[in-house]
């Protein structure tokens, strides 16, 4: 396929002008039939390499999505562009029996050109035969770090998908998505699901129009009513905070509410109808915040996210990374705001507390670089950047609190660097 006629479809069928980043390259490799490995970070604009290849091809493409939640949004989504309904479906435990039905019936009929599905999905006998008998594109395995278990959000399920996939059809090209930069998660991914001599594209990690700062959390309250002023002035953009314990959330949207600020709580611990509820007022900007545990945010697509607050230290770097990343995706403003206290890492720690040794060893690591993170003096954008084993040269990036204001040399700084290495 030309440029000029993909340069077309992306016109017509996403309203686009141009490829972002590397798009084009991925998109061309994948319709070279070869399998595809992408690492881009969040809101990269991954999704696309797949969606823009299945309007185009012949066949349905199956793709693989971690998240229930995540699928309806991708769908909606999709179905928003080109304004067909039968363009896209999912299939999960959501469905009853006639939608399922209706499913089939779209696939067979070769209107549907995208089929997210749950890895679950694939392990059923009856669905890996339904599968077989149809005209496929390629696989796209979304969120692919999920198969490792040096990722964020290892999933089981997804080390059987090299197993599904060469049962439904090995012929086919696979593409793997994935945020997550570090060479274990690379390497794991292209050994477990067997992607075979994979072309890599690897974007750089820098999120320039992200602005990261550290505010120390000495008083509760005082905390409180920071994060209040700062979302007043934040009028009519929309933010999440994220906390460490799904308690908090209740309490600080109740917090926010009696401020005049309208926000949801989300977690884990509330049914699944509430929680789309909750994800579906944000998305639609009936609420401007969302307090939400880490359980909320994995492939939300909402473009204009304006802040990421963290309430507590996140377990990682990568965590932090993941989701601050949230923010800004449509390349405006995003800030970042972690409140930091000695007191939240103890909290993390003794989270592990009843861990087998390993994990445990594994997690105080991954704690001890969030905290040098943390108390460190020297360019936010320079320590994540080399996190992700990339080089950032600026002297200054002008948007972390660290270039703006310099700290007088601090005694931990030196600590930092050494732990870091950057
Ligand atoms: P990722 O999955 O990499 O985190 P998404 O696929 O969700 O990112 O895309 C992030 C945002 O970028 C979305 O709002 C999407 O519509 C937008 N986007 C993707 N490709 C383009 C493009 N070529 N031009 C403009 N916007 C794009
Ligand atoms: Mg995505």
């Amino acid at each position: 396929m030309s440029s000029t006629s993909l340069h077309q479809s992306l016109q017509e069928e996403f309203g686009f002008d141009s490829f972002k980043g590397n798009q084009e390259a991925i998109i061309k490799s994948l319709l070279a039939g070869k399998d595809t490995f992408v690492i881009k970070p969040t809101g990269g604009g991954k999704s696309l390499c797949y969606q823009l290849p299945a309007i185009i091809s012949d066949g349905v493409a199956i793709i693989i999505s971690p998240l229930i939640a995540l699928m309806k949004n991708q769908v909606d989504l999709v179905r928003s562009y080109s304004s067909k309904d039968d363009v896209a479906h999912f299939l999960n435990s959501t469905l009853t029996k006639k939608e399922i039905r209706e499913v089939h019936d779209d696939l067979l009929s070769g209107r549907t050109k995208m089929l997210y599905v749950a890895p679950e999905t694939l392990t059923k006998q009856e669905n890996l035969e339904f599968f077989s008998d149809l005209k496929l594109s390629f696989f796209a395995v979304d969120e692919a770090h999920c198969i490792s278990e040096w990722g964020h959000d290892f999933r089981p399920e997804y080390r059987r998908l090299r197993e599904m996939m060469t049962q439904i059809n090995p012929d086919i090209p696979v593409i793997a998505l994935t945020a997550t930069a570090t060479p274990k998660v690379q390497s794991d991914i292209i050994k477990n699901l067997g992607l075979k001599e994979p072309e890599i594209f690897i974007s750089s990690f820098n999120r320039p129009n992200l602005y990261y700062e550290i505010q120390p959390k000495i008083k509760k309250d005082q905390t409180i009513k920071n994060i209040v002023r700062f979302i007043v002035q934040m009028k009519g953009k929309s933010g999440i905070i994220y906390t460490l314990n799904r308690k908090t959330t209740e309490e600080l949207a109740d917090m926010l509410m009696a401020n005049g600020i309208k926000a949801v709580a989300y977690h884990a611990g509330l049914d699944s109808k509430l929680r789309a509820e909750r994800q579906d007022l944000f998305l639609n900007e009936d609420v401007q915040v969302i307090v939400a545990t880490i359980a909320f945010g994995m492939g939300i697509d909402k473009p204009d996210i304006r802040f990421v607050i963290h309430f507590n230290i996140p377990k990682s770097i990568e965590n932090y990374y993941q989701e601050t990343g949230r923010a800004g995706r449509d390349g405006l403003e995003g800030k970042c705001v972690l409140y930091y206290s000695h007191k939240d890492v103890s909290k993390l720690e003794h989270l592990m507390r009843d861990k087998p040794l390993s994990e445990r060893e594994v997690g105080a690591q991954l704690i001890s670089e969030t905290v040098a993170y943390a108390e460190s003096g020297v360019c936010r954008r320079k320590i994540l950047m080399s996190y992700f084993g990339e080089e950032y040269t600026e002297k200054n990036c002008g948007e972390c609190d660290n270039c703006l204001h310099p700290k007088e040399q601090v005694e931990a700084k030196d600590n930092v660097v050494k732990a870091l290495k950057v």
